[in-house]
């Protein structure tokens, strides 16, 4: 008989299996387990949907069966089953799209984390066994087939007998090696251990025969041993149980199970309410960033139980888009089980569910900020671009629940601020909230345009991200007090008024002059003036209104062809020598004066990070001036 190969990466992914270093080598029982779950979850849910008779919740189980002598581990479940097909793509290729990429960029990371990563099921099997046997009937099929492998080495599949629907998995498991020991996996007290820890919530039984003592029934002291069947879950699942009963280390396990985190959650939200709408939710925050989420692969949504029946893996609209990364689930009776995925999208139940968690969510993450700073920024670290994108998005429509829950970094404490931290710390003689942009903290720290406003013992918070300033501008304020940036128009310093009537009188003076450095920078600036903001620094770049500079680079790095361009003004420190001089040229050397202020213009550009148009003459124009001197 051919055997078949395995798909490139699937390969890939076994071999990391095979001679994983993984520790955890004991996953497996838990992800055979919960494939199982989920094959009978699909086949008791049709029977539901379908109305089909003769199938009874009761009937379902899976069971485990020890097999020292052959060194096997069985595990059956009377689920859905697999079709030949099914077993051809479900095993010979890794399911999860987004596992290959992931590889090729990490190629050097450990080995733990793509398990963790992907809960990569199945093949887990093959940490601990040297041939695998799915022996498997499709519902509703009428032939049984038997899909074997030892590995990278490829698998087989074959016609085989089978009576009932459902799935056989035959782990042989291997031998004990000096580092690596196997042999535990066929004692009884060890898989009821695991099964304890990882698989006790799994809403089916879970059956193993299981070796009793006990005493002789009439004779005394004497003591036989006896083979009885064992339910060896509670099978109540962990969100329909008391809080108080649930430790930490239940919540963590479920988590990783569930979600195939390999990290265990920042945060933990389990609530049972009762009242219009009645459910039961668990939600997790993760501790670290899904290596997709922020790409188009990411797929947000909390799994949707009716009456603790799986009907839905990912409800996208339980969750606001800027929540994705919210995992968990909900479970409702007030659902009913045969609701199409459209119906979904109006259902009333569902709309009030989602508000709800909504509140909660948010309600959660302020508390961790008022309470444990330090893990709040270490979520915002990683979720808090998302956040961000939600005030921006759908025309700021939700800015109102997110402004309290985003965080810029400050210039006076050094370290991240909540808008509400910035608010409480405002002098009194301050109006405006004061932000500047840039690459990096490190950058917009050296930024002249800076120089007033810590001067005045003003605090700024610092915008990195490209969205930043979209979502700023989207805020408009927070607490009635205005954003200003610092490269802004006016910087709205009150009691200057005075000083800032002399700038402007002193740049009316030099009308001419600046009508002159405008007209030689042939429309690149739509102004010359003196800066209000500037105190040693000579010249820097004002945002004229609208689109501001940062605004552009970032609008022009997406990929179109109109290219916008943002209103800058040139602003000049009367109080620099710079001024003097070229006051002096643009009275006796108007082509002097002309050169002095492109070499100031491109300077500006280049403290903004702005690229010049032609490095190479300027560059020699700087060179000339030395040579000059
Ligand atoms: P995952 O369960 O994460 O999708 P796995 O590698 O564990 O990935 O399994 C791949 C697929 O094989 C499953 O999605 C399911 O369709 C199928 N499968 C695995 N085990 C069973 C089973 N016991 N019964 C029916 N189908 C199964």
């Amino acid at each position: 008989m051919a055997k078949k190969q395995f798909k490139a990466e699937s390969k890939r992914l076994l071999d990391l299996m095979i001679h994983s270093i993984y520790t955890h080598k004991e996953i497996f029982l838990r992800e055979l387990i919960s494939n199982s779950s989920d094959a009978i979850d699909k086949l008791y849910y049709r029977s539901l949907t379908e109305n089909t008779t003769g199938i009874s919740r009761e009937d379902f189980e899976i069971r485990i069966a020890l097999d020292k002598n052959n060194r096997t581990l069985t595990i059956s479940d009377n689920g859905i089953g697999m079709t030949k097909e099914e077993l051809e793509s479900n095993l010979g290729t890794i399911a999860r799209s987004g596992s290959l990429d992931f590889k090729k960029e990490n190629e050097q990371k450990e080995d733990i984390d793509i398990i963790g990563q992907f809960g990569v099921g199945f093949y887990s099997a093959f940490m601990v066994s040297s041939v695998v046997t799915v022996i498997s009937k499709a519902y509703g099929g009428e032939q049984a087939y038997r899909w074997e492998s030892t590995g990278t080495e490829g698998y087989t599949i074959t016609e085989w007998e089978k009576e009932h629907c459902g799935t056989q998995i035959i782990l042989k498991i291997k031998e004990d090696t000096e580092d690596e020991k196997y042999e535990e996996f066929l004692q009884e007290y060890r898989i009821r251990g695991l099964i304890k820890r990882y698989s006790d919530y799994i809403r089916y039984p879970i059956k193993m025969n299981v070796e009793q003592r006990r005493a002789k029934e009439g004779v005394e002291n004497e003591y036989e041993t006896v083979i009885e069947e064992q339910i060896l879950n509670s099978m109540i699942p962990i969100w329909r149980r008391n809080k108080s009963d649930i430790t930490g280390e239940d919540y963590n396990d479920f988590y990783q199970e569930k979600f195939y985190d390999f990290t265990n959650p920042l945060k933990v939200i389990h609530s049972n309410v009762e009242g219009v709408v009645s459910y039961n939710s668990l939600l997790y925050i993760p501790a670290k960033t899904p290596h997709n989420y922020y790409t188009k692969e990411y797929e947000k949504g909390l799994q949707l139980y009716s009456s603790g029946v799986l009907i839905m893996d990912k409800c996208p609209d339980l969750l606001p888009d800027y929540f994705g990364f919210v995992k968990g689930l909900v479970d409702s009776q007030d659902l009913s089980l045969n609701i199409s995925r459209e119906m979904l999208q109006h259902d009333r139940q569902l709309k009030a569910i989602a508000s709800r968690l909504e509140k909660k969510i948010k309600s959660e993450l302020l508390e961790i900020m008022n309470t444990e700073r330090e893990k709040y920024d270490e979520f915002f670290g990683n979720f808090g671009l998302q956040l961000k994108f939600g005030i921006y998005d759908k025309f700021g429509a939700n800015k109102d629940s997110l402004k309290d829950l985003i965080l810029f970094y400050s210039s006076t404490e050094k370290k991240l601020a909540s808008l509400s931290e910035y608010v409480s710390r405002m002098k009194l003689d301050q109006k405006y909230i004061y932000y500047a942009t840039g690459e990096s903290v490190e950058k917009i720290d050296k930024l002249p345009q800076t120089e007033v406003l810590k001067d005045k013992g003003f605090e700024i918070l610092y915008l990195t991200d490209d969205i930043d300033e979209f979502a700023i501008r989207i805020l408009h304020d927070f607490d009635s007090k205005e954003f200003k940036s610092v490269s802004g128009d006016d910087l709205g310093f009150e009691e200057d008024e005075k000083d800032m009537d002399a700038v402007k009188k002193e740049t009316e003076n030099n009308k001419e002059l600046f009508d002159f450095m405008k007209e030689a920078l042939s429309g690149k600036v739509s102004e010359v003036r003196l800066s209000q903001r500037l105190k040693s620094h000579p010249v820097c770049l004002a945002s004229g209104g609208g689109i501001s500079i940062e605004m552009e680079k970032i609008l022009n790095a997406m990929p179109s062809d109109d290219k916008i361009k943002a209103d800058k003004v040139l602003e000049i420190n009367a109080s620099h020598p710079v001024l003097g001089a070229i006051k002096s040229a643009f009275a006796s050397d108007k082509e002097k004066a002309k050169q002095y202020t492109e070499l100031l213009y491109n300077q500006a550009l280049l403290i903004e990070g702005l690229s010049i148009e032609d490095p190479v003459a300027f560059s020699n124009a700087i060179c000339n001036l030395i040579a000059a001197n």
